[in-house]
This record gives structure tokens, C-alpha cells and sequence, in this order.
């Protein structure tokens, strides 16, 4: 048994006004051949899992490249063809094998290529052979495009939001892929397509959380291998966005497209139900005070690095501002000049900082104040499940009561060590304002007396009525009232 493992990935934000190149995923994440760490990442899980199982089986197992930028705009065509022609080449070398896996993301877009990973599955297969075992793992944010479902035997999406699953979720595909190529079962896969560009959940929530946990009831008997449940990323322009679900049955084709429809069909009834509702920014400190216990957790959902867009909002930070009796904390912005700044004048300086604000026009305006460096830091590092996470060089400020995190890397902030690593209390602060969508729950949840989703505004783009599409395939929810025109 001869086994190929490698990752690709990014999620991307078509309206974002940060550019991806080569040296975006080398500054966020990139391990040639062998050199990936022990610990896995959110999309190169399969690499971690293929070794445990290589070590424990005793199977040939060959590695190739693992690379990921943080989420951000389009990625450059070169960019995106230079390390798909890395990964194809090394399959190459390594042949024959019996099965290949891929960990990605799913929602990359390359200046060219609106499905990325379509291509590369579609590239890798006749260079694997018809027989061999292909298979990817993919974040729920992606778009489940047909081609890249036909292309592979097994793809298998995260289930929880937050993301809590992407290592148990990659040992299943390998495990699924060695007994495919053991021939002791025969993946087919069946796709519905929900057309609708909503259809999200949080697994935080008790929606979602009974949602999935009538869907992993489902899998390991009567003939259904998998179910996945994609959610879509409708911050891309692209024809195949949206909410699909993916069967995977032993065999039996009709069965996974019967339970798929009938899962598809109970998504769509749930509606927004799964998503809590949001506090406008005004509403913050009412809110929180109307909690005994400290801290009030409110997360800035839409100014969220991980969802593509740049994370260096102020709009909280010129609310917070208003009430300096509460004692609160922000973080992390991303604002490598700030942090520059901090850094030169070091822990304990005092300097007057414009904080934020700076990348689109729906951030905020900049804050402008005299700060206190409370800490330095060359490099802040913060775990997410079992992988660690990086904000590069940063440092925090006080105003008053008001301590604020600003990083150099952009990415979402997680867990409470991007405050307590620089000396935060956060159990003294009545509210903490977090730039993370909802992967920041699972951490928070240990010391939040409560948990708020906010509405800032922007930019993820919060809203699909109000973007212009042009590429997505329509009628489509909830653009067009009636999504099923013309395709029943
Ligand atoms: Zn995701």
C-alpha cells in the first residue's frame, strides 16, 4: 500500500482588497516534502493523520507540499499554478500509488480558476489512474462544486462551527480511503444542491449542535459512509457558491441521493434559526451589563481576518472608548504599523498611535490616542484545538481601561491567550471584543460569564442582497424568490 498526502488551501474573500501571492502562504504556512510539523493545521490535518496511521499500518507513506495564506482577495494565477504544478509533480514522482488525499480548504479562488480545487482533483486523477483512491478533506466554508465531488471517491467535510473537528475529521478520511483501496467498500457520491446562499449554522448553537448530531447518527450504518453538510462562503463571486450536501454511500448511488435531498430539504427549514442574533455596537455595554459575571464576550463576526477581509476595524474600539468606566479589551487588530511603533517605543513607553482603520472604507475611521505600551511580544503565539496559530511580532496598548491587542500576521483570534500572553487579565474586564467569527467559542466559552455575536457593519460583506454578484448560477435564495424556477 502506497499513500500520497498534500495540502492546498485558503479561503477566498472575491471582495476583499488584499491580493494573495506566493509569499502570502509562505509567510502564513508552507512545509515542502516531510517538513510539516507534528502538530496539524486546520487544512493540512490529513498529513498528521496519514503519519499516525503510516506509523501504526506499516504503509508506505510520501509526502508532498503543505501550503495555506490566511484568508484574504483572489489569489494570483501564478501563485496558484506554481504550487497546484509542485503538488501534481511530486504525485507524479511518487507513483504508483493506491491512494491520494488532499487536505483543503475548498473556497480557494485563483485569477482563472473559480474552482481550484476541481482543477487539481480533476489534474490529479488521470495522473493516479482510474483505480487508485482519491479523496480530500475540506472546511465547511467551501464551495462543493460538482466537478471536484465527481473527480474523487471520498471528500469529507468539517461538521462543527467552530471548527473542532478538522483532525478527527481527516483520520476518517484516511481510514475510509485505505479500506476503499482494500476494496472492502465502494464510495459513491451524491450531491444536493440546496441553492441557497444562506444555510449556515453555529455548532455552539443548539440548532446546529442537534442538526449534526442527527447527521452523525447517520454515518456507519445502513450503507451511509459519510454525510457532509456544506455551508457555502457566499464572499465569493463564483457560479458554484452556496449550501449543498454530500452523501457518500457504500455503493448504492440512490440511497446517498435520496438522504442527501431529504437532508438538503430539513437544512433549508431551519432557515437563520441556527445563527444567534447580533448586537449593534451601541448596544454593547447595555448588553454586557445586563450580565452578573465578567467577562462579556462580543465578537466582531464581519472585521474577522479569517473570513478574508483585513481585521483592523476601530469601530469598537471608538465605542469602548465612549464608556471609559467599563473595563474592556480588543483584539487582535491587525495594524503592523502600530505594532512597529509599540515595538520601538517598548514595554512601558508612552506614545500618542493611530490605531486601525486603515484598509477599507467600512472599518472605521482610524482612533487616534496616547497610549501606554503595556507589553511586547516577538512573536504571539496562541493554540487553536490542537494546532498553534501565529500573529507574528505584536503588542498591547492601554487607554485607560481600554487594553487593545494589535498583531503584524492576520488571523482570527482564537482563545484568550492572544490577551493573556501579554499580561491581560481578562477575568478584570466586564467586556472583551474578539475579531473571530465563531471559531474564538470553543476557547471563550471556558471563561465568558456570556457570549454576543456583534453587527459592525463590514466588510466580510454581512448581507448577499446587498452585493452584486455576477457569476453565481441563478435563481438562487435570496436573490431571486423563487430558487427552483426552472429546475423541477
Ligand atoms: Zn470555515
Amino acid at each position: 500500500m502506497r499513500l500520497f498526502v498534500a495540502a492546498l488551501g485558503t479561503e477566498t474573500n472575491t471582495f476583499a482588497p488584499l491580493p494573495v501571492d506566493r509569499s502570502a502562504f509562505e509567510r502564513a504556512f508552507y512545509a515542502p516534502p516531510g517538513r510539516h510539523p507534528e502538530t496539524p493545521t486546520l487544512t493540512t490535518a490529513p498529513i498528521v493523520a496519514a503519519r499516525v496511521r503510516a506509523r501504526r499500518d506499516g504503509f508506505t507513506l510520501i509526502e508532498g507540499t503543505a501550503a495555506w495564506a490566511e484568508p484574504a482577495g483572489l489569489v494570483a494565477r501564478g501563485a496558484y499554478e506554481g504550487l497546484r504544478d509542485e503538488i501534481l509533480g511530486q504525485l507524479s514522482a511518487a507513483m504508483p500509488v493506491d491512494v491520494a488525499l488532499f487536505g483543503l480548504h475548498g473556497a480557494m479562488v485563483a485569477d482563472g480558476y473559480e474552482d481550484c480545487e476541481g482543477d487539481l482533483l480533476a489534474r490529479a486523477r488521470p495522473i493516479v489512474g482510474p483505480n487508485a483512491i482519491l479523496g480530500a478533506e475540506y472546511d465547511l466554508h467551501c464551495h462543493l462544486t460538482p466537478k471536484r465531488v465527481a473527480a474523487a471517491n471520498l471528500s469529507i467535510l468539517f461538521k462543527e462551527f467552530p471548527h473542532t473537528d478538522f483532525l478527527a475529521r481527516a483520520e476518517e478520511l484516511v481510514d475510509l480511503a485505505l479500506r476503499a483501496a482494500r476494496r472492502e467498500i465502494r464510495p459513491v457520491s451524491a450531491l444536493f444542491d440546496c441553492r441557497s446562499l444562506g444555510g449556515g449554522y453555529m455548532t455552539s448553537h443548539p440548532t446546529g449542535r442537534a442538526f449534526v448530531e442527527r447527521v452523525r447518527a447517520l454515518e456507519g450504518r445502513d450503507g451511509i459512509l459519510s454525510v457532509s453538510i456544506g455551508h457555502g462562503f457566499y464572499a465569493a463571486d463564483v457560479p458554484e457558491v452556496g449550501c449543498k450536501v454530500l452523501v457518500i454511500a457504500d455503493g448504492d448511488k440512490a440511497k446517498a441521493a435520496a438522504l442527501a435531498e431529504t437532508l438538503g430539504r430539513e437544512l433549508l427549514a431551519l432557515g437563520r434559526s441556527g445563527i444567534p442574533p447580533h448586537v449593534e455596537p451601541a448596544d454593547v455595554i447595555a448588553t454586557a451589563c445586563s450580565h452578573a459575571g465578567s467577562p462579556v464576550v462580543f465578537a466582531d463576526r464581519w472585521d474577522n481576518p479569517g473570513g478574508g477581509v483585513p481585521g483592523d476595524g476601530a469601530i469598537m474600539i471608538e465605542e469602548l472608548l465612549r464608556h471609559p468606566d467599563v473595563p474592556s479589551a480588543i483584539g487582535v487588530l491587525w495594524d503592523p504599523i502600530a505594532v512597529e511603533f509599540c515595538r520601538s517605543a517598548g514595554a512601558g513607553g508612552h506614545l500618542w498611535l493611530r490605531i486601525g482603520g486603515k484598509s477599507t472604507p467600512v472599518s472605521g475611521r482610524p482612533v487616534d490616542a496616547h497610549v501606554v505600551v503595556r507589553a511586547v511580544s516577538d512573536d504571539l503565539v496562541i493554540p487553536f484545538e490542537q494546532s498553534l496559530v501565529s500573529f507574528g511580532p505584536a503588542a498591547a496598548v492601554s487607554i485607560g481601561g481600554l487594553d487593545i491587542v494589535l498583531g503584524t500576521k492576520r488571523t482570527q483570534t482564537f482563545a484568550p491567550e492572544a490577551f493573556t500572553r501579554l499580561g491581560i487579565d481578562l477575568s478584570r474586564k466586564k467586556v472583551v471584543v474578539v475579531k473571530s467569527s465563531n471559531h474564538f467559542h470553543a476557547a471563550f466559552s471556558k471563561i465568558a460569564a456570556a457570549i454576543h455575536h456583534l453587527d459592525t457593519g463590514g466588510p466580510f460583506p454581512p448581507d448577499p442582497t446587498r452585493v452584486t454578484y455576477t457569476r453565481v448560477r441563478r435563481p438562487i435564495a435570496p436573490l431571486d424568490a423563487d430558487p427552483w424556477a426552472g429546475t423541477r
